[in-house]
């Protein structure tokens, strides 16, 4: 195992990643998959830490995926650090990197013509301010499990929207993946890891400091007792609101139904969107 580990395998057909993992499972390797948009960082690493404890060989895909992302968003200049990424995952011991173009995914036309349509859990919270958004997700999502066949999928906590939405998407339509939720990472001054970090001046990055201050307050109000989430959103909010540029949403809800919970509880999810300058950010935290 340790010599075959050697070497990451780096790929940019589908053909080539669906024949490697049939030649892994046909070996009794089991597979998992870590799905990105690259510009790695701590937090996409601690996906493939965790992909290689649950799974024998690691596939990764880094993918800035056209479909997810809305007219007016930042497709065009999403940061693109591929040697740099490719560099990490080699260190992260990650076995294959996936790496197609638009038209290696969605052909010449550009366009797949069959697409999933939303419901409330992909309209609702960012779904609202970027609409069509997770149809974008579950499209690509649901072509990267045909594709990689894994038995296993690795997927970030920071985004809970999209791990609710692929959750119920895996079990609508059966789809034959187990779907494992990381941890959200931090960086030591508690802003959530993000690529879109980047984008963010020094004023701004200081500012966006009271998305998690202000969730840290809200789990400390309900630690202390607190169970309203009415006085605990008002605060939330206000504290955001007085910071950001502008605050999308900030709501408490069901971590997996995604419905505003009447009373804060282990599940509930609190989450929230705002905007600094024209970065816009998420974070949350959901309560254990
Ligand atoms: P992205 O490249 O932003 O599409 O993210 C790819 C995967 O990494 C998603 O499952 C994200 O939820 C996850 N991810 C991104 N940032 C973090 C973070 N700070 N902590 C944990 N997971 C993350």
């Amino acid at each position: 195992m340790a010599n075959s580990r050697k070497k990451m395998k780096i790929l940019h057909t589908k053909k080539s990643v669906s024949a490697l993992s049939r030649s892994w499972h046909r070996a009794g390797e089991t597979v998992a998959l870590v799905p990105t948009m690259g510009c790695l960082h701590a937090g996409h690493l601690s996906l493939v830490a965790l992909a290689r404890k649950k799974a024998s060989r690691v596939i990764v895909s880094i993918f800035v995926n056209p479909t997810q992302f809305g007219p007016n968003e930042d497709f065009a200049r999403y940061p693109r650090t591929e040697k740099a990424d490719l560099k990490l995952l080699r260190e992260a011991g990650a076995d294959a990197a996936f790496l197609p173009t638009p038209a290696e995914m969605y052909g010449p036309e550009g366009e797949a013509t069959v697409s999933l349509s939303e419901s409330r859990l992909s309209r609702t919270m960012c779904g609202e301010f970027r609409p069509g958004h997770f149809a974008g997700v579950m499209q690509v999502c649901l072509k990267l499990f045909n594709i990689a066949m894994p038995d296993i999928a690795v997927f970030g906590e920071k985004d809970a929207q999209q791990l609710a939405v692929l959750r119920r998407m895996v079990r609508d339509l059966d789809v034959p993946v187990k779907l494992v939720g990381a941890p959200l990472v931090r960086e030591a001054d508690g802003l959530a890891l993000s690529s879109r970090n980047r984008y963010l001046s020094a004023a701004d990055r200081e500012r966006a400091l009271s998305l998690s201050r202000a969730l840290a307050d809200a789990e400390a109000a309900w630690r202390a007792g607190e169970t309203r989430p009415g006085p605990v959103l008002a605060k939330l909010r206000r504290a955001v609101s007085r910071a950001a540029d502008s605050l999308d949403y900030a709501v408490a809800v069901d971590k997996d139904t995604l419905e505003p919970v009447r009373s804060l509880g282990p599940g509930t999810l609190v989450a929230l969107a705002a905007r600094f300058g024209s970065t816009r950010l998420i974070d949350n935290r959901i309560f254990r």
